[in-house]
């Protein structure tokens, strides 16, 4: 059978048909306990099949163009659980530097505990990931476009060089969302989510996400059920619904960031715009040949980075909240935010300066937002 739109599949694919009053839309089974005499597994929420979770798995699955997906309590559930269901002590990974904080953090704090090693590589030259393996490497993890710079690495480089060492190889796929990149087209193995962002959108659920093949998910399950991070019955039915108006929120946030992109690349007050979809983006061929969409995220350094403050302290309808991928518009400074707890002088090495800013375009009309900048940059 032909495979459906996008639009349709979100809104469609996985839906749990409400047999006893024929209702438009999945019921929410917030049950724990079912008869275990009935069919074969019994159904347990730890377990991760329970009907709205196994509803919500093929549905997001389906967007990934995978076979199959696991959903967690939180992003960092979910990359955790899947990673450590593939790694064991005397193990090395392989990890981009310019990652997410909460999974730094988790590779600082936690690994060493497991006697895990790993390499942080400093590059997006897929052979400098090649030159990192070693003979106990079991991982390459990615994350495109990367937080808060949106770099971009090459997907289909890193999937093959994985393949050639007989390793898994990994990715965040959290600020592109299924919308935007599909990296399992490109032959990467396991892709997670938070879920919390895009896949959410409205800045009320905390949830994470793993699709792969059904042989991976099976081997993920049966370490996962040990971890205990499944979601909640209640977060899944409420994720389902969010779900059927990803396409077109994602579309709407890719369009007023590329209009916004521009406004501030032609801004004497900005220094610098880094989105993956202006020309002047050192990956911009790359992003256009793995990306669908730009993406709603970008980052922009203010010229006078003393003022970095006082502009965003001026916003009116732009927030300044610590999260991203919501319908609002937010703001933060990744210095005193993400990375607060990095040393200024390794910042600045990593390019995250005291005037960078990352700004998570949200669904507004855009006249509103260029005209909330325009009055924060008249104040600075
Ligand atoms: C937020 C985030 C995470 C962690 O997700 P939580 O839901 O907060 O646990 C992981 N990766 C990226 C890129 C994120 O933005």
């Amino acid at each position: 059978m032909k495979k459906k739109g996008i639009k349709t599949r979100s809104i469609h694919d996985g839906e749990l048909k409400d047999k006893t009053y024929n209702g438009a839309i999945s019921p929410l089974y917030l049950g724990t306990v079912y008869d275990y005499l009935g069919e074969e597994p019994m159904k347990y929420p730890r377990y991760f099949n329970t009907p709205n979770q196994l509803a919500l798995s093929k549905k997001i699955a389906s967007l990934e163009n995978c076979e199959n997906g696991l959903l967690f309590g939180s992003g960092i559930a979910a990359i955790f659980s899947t990673m450590f269901s593939f790694i064991q002590s005397g193990d090395h990974v392989v990890f981009q530097s310019s990652l997410y904080g909460g999974t730094i953090n988790l590779i600082f704090k936690e690994f060493k505990k497991f006697n895990i090693d790993y390499t942080l590589v400093e590059s997006l030259e897929p052979t400098e990931y090649e030159k990192a393996i070693k003979e106990n490497t079991k991982i390459i993890y990615v994350e495109t476009p990367s937080n808060p710079l949106l770099e971009i690495i090459d997907l289909q480089k890193i999937a093959l060089i994985a393949k050639n060492h007989h390793l898994i190889s990994m990715v965040d796929n959290t600020f592109a969302s299924p919308i935007n990149q599909n990296p399992h087209d490109f032959g990467i193995d396991l892709v997670v989510h938070s879920a919390t962002k895009y896949l959410g959108g409205h800045s009320d659920i905390l949830a994470g996400v793993v699709v792969s093949d059904d042989l991976k998910i099976k081997k993920i399950i049966e370490s996962s059920i040990n971890y205990g991070g499944n979601i909640s019955e209640l977060t899944a039915w409420m994720l389902e619904r969010s779900i059927k108006t990803l396409p077109i929120r994602v579309k709407a946030q890719n369009e007023n960031a590329l209009m916004i992109a521009k406004f501030l690349d032609k801004n004497s007050k900005v220094e610098k715009v880094n989105y993956p979809g202006l020309k002047s983006h050192p990956n911009y061929d790359l992003a256009k040949s793995q990306m669908i969409g730009f993406g709603g995220m970008l980052s922009f350094v203010i010229k006078n980075e003393g003022k970095a403050d006082l502009f965003s302290k001026n916003l009116k309808i732009i927030k300044t909240v610590g999260s991203l991928g919501g319908i609002e518009s937010t703001i933060t400074c990744p210095a005193k935010t993400s990375h607060s707890k990095v040393t200024r002088e390794k910042r600045i090495k990593y390019g995250i300066s005291d005037g960078l800013l990352r700004f998570s375009v949200g669904i507004e009309d855009y006249q509103d937002l260029e005209e909330d900048l325009n009055q924060a940059f008249k104040m600075i």
